[in-house]
């Protein structure tokens, strides 16, 4: 895959596809603008090369209708104080009113066009509505990771009508840390995955069997693996459809002779809230209309050994329901030994991310992709739509 580095960029115009979205508040102020400034290397660099900045991006889902709630116009403020310089910006993506405004721009400028999604082509990856963005530009550069697991318009069929493709330096390093750990990991290698529900994750644990040393479960789903070892769960979270999937990770398990861990102890409360009782005790002794919320002491304690001297760590999802108080001990700690293990650490999905940052660690994780789903689903082994068109079209500039 070609790497906006590798193109020349003077005098060009530069469509550069970015995820732009972002947490809006009632009045349509951003709340938080770290994925506004993650693109902001690639953006600094086309606009450093003396080029004409296209920027696009989705908001939300206007489901291919204009209207003021999804527009990207604060996004073009904000952007425009992260840069130091005006952004323009264009009240929709395509047709002359664009068009003559980017003929209008100097070498330098930066425009921000309106929500791709204001047109159901984008999300219908239609030609049409391709070969419309794409006259307005020379070079086109792909930065929205994110989004790179679904096929649109702006990351998939506009390869086929602009010359020169290459990866921004976001969507490069995203595949590059991801790679760096599944492809050829210095081991140990341990993943670690929490959060909900199996049936969401089970593609990623079967793929992961594959190359991990060890595999840490925790979160709510390590409650149908303990309910498929023969123990009651009480009102925990359990997915009784999955306990033969869950029996058949715990063969593979054994059978590739990877480490799985799975809790040994958990804190539990009859209702996930802030000011019920809670209690820890055993997995195999969980009380009837009682329900595990965390990981208890003992897990941690294993967990945290399991992650000591390691060499690659991939994380996704909470150990607990980490958003209340009392049941967030577990992933905050968890958090902790990642940081401290110093490993190469990958971590992915909005829960994790928020987790690390609480936990204060998160300058002390090796890579937070800014991926929720298109983590997992690289997680999975599975190949991302916008990339292949890439690297299918990336060769001819
Ligand atoms: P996911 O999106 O699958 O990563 O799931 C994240 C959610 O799982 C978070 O909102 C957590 O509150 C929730 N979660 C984690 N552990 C548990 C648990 N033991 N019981 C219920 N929900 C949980």
């Amino acid at each position: 895959m070609k790497c906006i580095d590798q193109i020349n960029l003077k005098d060009k115009r530069v469509f550069i596809r970015c995820d732009f979205n972002v947490p809006m508040d009632k009045q349509g102020n951003i709340t938080d603008d770290a994925r506004i400034r993650a693109h902001l290397p690639t953006i600094n660099y086309a606009t450093d090369a003396g080029s004409k900045v296209i920027l696009a991006s989705h908001l939300g889902r206007p489901k291919g209708k204009k209207s003021e709630e999804f527009s990207l116009r604060p996004a073009a403020k904000v952007l425009s104080g992260l840069l130091g310089k005006e952004v323009i910006f264009a009240d929709d993506c395509i047709g002359e009113g664009v068009e003559k405004a980017v003929s209008n721009m100097k070498d330098g400028d930066v425009i921000l066009l309106e929500n791709l999604r204001f047109h159901s082509g984008e999300e219908k990856n239609d030609v049409e509505f391709a070969g419309k963005l794409a006259r307005l530009c020379d070079v086109y550069i792909d930065d929205a990771f994110a989004v790179s697991h679904r096929k649109a318009a702006s990351n998939a069929a506009i390869t086929e009508f602009v010359k020169s493709c290459a990866a921004g330096f976001l969507l490069k390093n995203e595949i590059e840390y991801f790679n760096k750990a599944m492809k050829n990991p210095a081991r140990p290698f341990v993943a670690i995955i929490g959060g909900a529900k199996v049936s969401d994750k089970i593609g990623v644990l079967e793929n992961l069997l594959e190359k991990v040393d060890t595999l840490i479960v925790g979160g709510g789903m390590a409650f149908t693996f303990i309910r498929a070892m023969g123990y009651e769960t009480g009102n925990s979270l359990c997915e009784v459809e999955m306990l033969d999937k869950a029996r058949t990770i715990m063969e593979k398990a054994k059978e590739k002779k990877v480490n799985l861990c799975l809790p040994v102890d958990c804190v539990i409360a009859e209702k996930a809230a802030a000011d019920t009782e809670v209690r820890v005790c055993k997995i195999e002794e969980i009380p009837k209309d009682w329900m595990g919320l965390d990981i208890g002491p003992g897990t941690i304690s294993a967990f945290s050994d399991a992650l000591r001297g390691v060499k690659t760590i991939i994380w996704n999802g909470p150990m607990g329901v980490f958003e209340l108080e009392p049941f967030s001990k577990g992933t905050f700690s968890i958090a902790a030994s990642v940081a401290k293990s110093g490993a190469l650490s990958i971590i992915g999905g909005g829960d994790t991310d928020l987790a690390v940052h609480r936990a204060g660690v998160s300058d002390k994780i090796s890579y937070i992709s800014t991926g929720g789903g298109a983590f997992l689903e690289l997680l999975e082994g599975k190949t991302m739509p916008a990339v292949e068109a890439l690297e299918n079209n990336g060769g001819n500039s």
